[in-house]
C-alpha cells in the first residue's frame, strides 16, 4: 500500500498547534507527525487546519434520511452525507419508539454493518428512549408522546437480543420506577446509560447517577435546572451533574440549542474532556430542505425548518437540529471563540472516548488516519477515512 503525506498543514493535536507541518499516513494510520517528510503521494494542506475527523455520538439522520426509515438506503443516505461534512465516525441514533420500530432499527444496522461499505463509520447505535418522563411539554421536547414508557425488562431483553450486541449507549429518564435498575443492567452490559427527557429534580438525578448513569444527553435541552415548585426552590438535573464531575454531558453546538455562555460555563466546571459536541442533526441536516418527517417516513412528526433549526410545525419545541458537525466547529470556533485545540477535543477526542474507541479522535501517532482539513473558516476541504480521501 502506498503512503500518503500530508504536507504544509496546521495541525490540531491534542495539546497545540503545530504549524506548517505534515502528516505521514501508512496503511491507514497515522505513522509519523514532523517536517519534511516524504512519502509516495502528496496531499498539501496549503497552510490549512488539519484536524481529527469528527465523532458525533448523537445523530439521527441526514441528507434526507433519517435512521428510522430503517432501509440501507437511508443508512447510506445519511451516513454519506455527514462524511462529506466531516463526520468520520457516527452512532447513529433511534428516537422514542414502538417495540417493533426500535427492532426493525436495530436489524437495519445489522444488515447495513455486514452489507454496507460505510460499514465502518458506524461503531454501534444509540437508543433515546422510550423509559423518558412524557409527563410535562417541556422535558418531552419532540420525543413523540403516545410511545413513552417505563422501562419494561422483557422488551429491554428481546431489543438486547435484536442488538446483537451493538448498543453503545441507552437513555432513560432516572426518575422513572425501574430506572435505577435499568442503569445497573447496562453497566452490567457496558453499555452507557444516559439520563434524558428527564423532570428529575437534583436528588432524583442524584440518585439516579449513584445507581450507574455516566452521561447526560443534549445537556440542558429536555432536562431541569434550578426551578421553583410552588414557592419553593429546587435545583434541577443539571446542577446534580454540575456535581458529580465523573457524569459526562454532551452539547447541541448547532448555535441554536445552546447560547455560548453555556458551553463556556461547562467546559469550566466540566473540562473539555467530559464535554462532547453533538449535532442531534435529523433528516434535513445536510440539505436544503425546508420541511420533513422528525423520525420515520412512516410514523414520523412533520416539522419546518426555522431560523436554521427544526422545529414543531406549531413552533412550541425545538425538533433537532438541521447541523452538521463542520457548522458546529464553526460556531464553536467562530461564533463562540471557543479555541481549535479544545473545540477539537469536543468535536472529536472526548466522543471517541464516550464509545470507547481508542483508535480514532485525535492527531496522534499511531491512530486510524480519519482527518478532514480546514480552511481558516472552518469550512471543510477534505475528508480522509483510514487515510483514504472520501
Ligand atoms: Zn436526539
Amino acid at each position: 500500500m502506498k503512503s500518503i503525506i500530508i504536507k504544509n498543514g496546521n495541525l490540531v493535536l491534542p495539546d497545540r498547534v503545530l504549524d506548517n507541518s505534515d502528516i505521514l499516513i501508512e496503511s491507514g494510520k497515522i505513522k509519523s507527525i514532523g517536517k519534511d517528510l516524504v512519502g509516495d503521494y502528496t496531499i498539501d494542506a496549503k497552510g490549512q487546519y488539519v484536524l481529527p475527523g469528527f465523532v458525533d455520538v448523537h445523530v439521527h439522520g441526514g441528507g434526507g434520511a433519517d435512521f428510522m426509515d430503517a432501509t440501507c438506503e437511508a443508512f447510506e443516505t445519511a451516513v454519506r452525507a455527514h462524511l462529506s461534512h466531516g463526520t468520520t465516525t457516527l452512532v447513529p441514533t433511534a428516537m422514542s419508539a414502538t417495540e417493533q420500530d426500535l427492532t426493525d432499527f436495530l436489524n437495519c444496522f445489522n444488515e447495513f454493518k455486514n452489507t454496507s461499505k460505510y460499514a465502518d463509520i458506524t461503531p454501534g447505535v444509540h437508543l433515546e428512549g422510550p423509559y423518558f418522563s412524557g409527563a410535562t411539554a417541556k422535558s418531552g421536547g419532540a420525543q413523540p408522546r403516545g410511545v413513552l414508557r417505563l422501562p419494561d425488562f422483557d422488551e429491554i431483553g428481546r431489543l438486547l437480543k435484536a442488538s446483537n450486541g451493538s448498543i453503545l449507549r441507552w437513555d432513560a429518564a432516572p426518575e422513572l420506577e425501574g430506572s435505577d435498575r435499568f442503569a445497573a443492567l447496562m453497566n452490567e452490559l457496558g453499555i452507557v446509560p444516559a439520563m434524558a427527557h428527564s423532570n428529575a429534580d437534583s436528588f432524583e438525578a442524584q440518585k439516579g447517577i449513584d445507581s450507574g448513569f455516566k452521561h447526560v444527553t443534549h445537556f440542558y435541552n429536555a432536562v431541569t435546572s434550578y426551578h421553583k415548585v410552588g414557592q419553593k426552590p429546587r435545583a434541577g438535573l443539571v446542577e446534580a451533574v454540575y456535581l458529580n464531575p465523573g457524569v459526562t454531558v454532551e452539547l447541541i453546538c448547532d448555535g441554536r440549542h445552546i447560547p455560548r455562555d453555556i458551553v463556556r460555563l461547562a467546559l469550566m466546571i466540566k473540562g473539555a474532556d467530559k464535554v462532547s459536541a453533538i449535532t442531534d442533526g435529523m433528516r434535513i441536516a445536510g440539505t436544503d430542505m425546508q420541511s420533513g418527517k422528525l423520525g420515520s417516513l412512516k410514523n414520523g412528526t412533520d416539522v419546518i425548518v426555522d431560523d436554521d433549526v427544526a422545529k414543531l410545525v406549531d413552533m412550541s419545541s425545538f425538533a433537532g437540529s438541521i447541523a452538521t458537525m463542520d457548522r458546529c466547529l464553526r460556531v464553536l470556533c467562530g461564533d463562540y471563540g471557543i479555541d481549535i485545540v479544545t473545540a477539537a477535543k469536543m468535536l472529536s477526542t472526548t466522543p471517541a472516548k464516550h464509545i470507547n474507541a481508542d483508535n480514532i479522535g485525535a492527531v496522534k501517532v499511531g491512530l486510524n488516519a480519519d482527518l478532514v482539513i480546514a480552511d481558516n473558516d472552518y469550512k471543510i476541504i477534505k475528508v480522509l477515512k483510514n487515510g483514504a480521501e472520501i
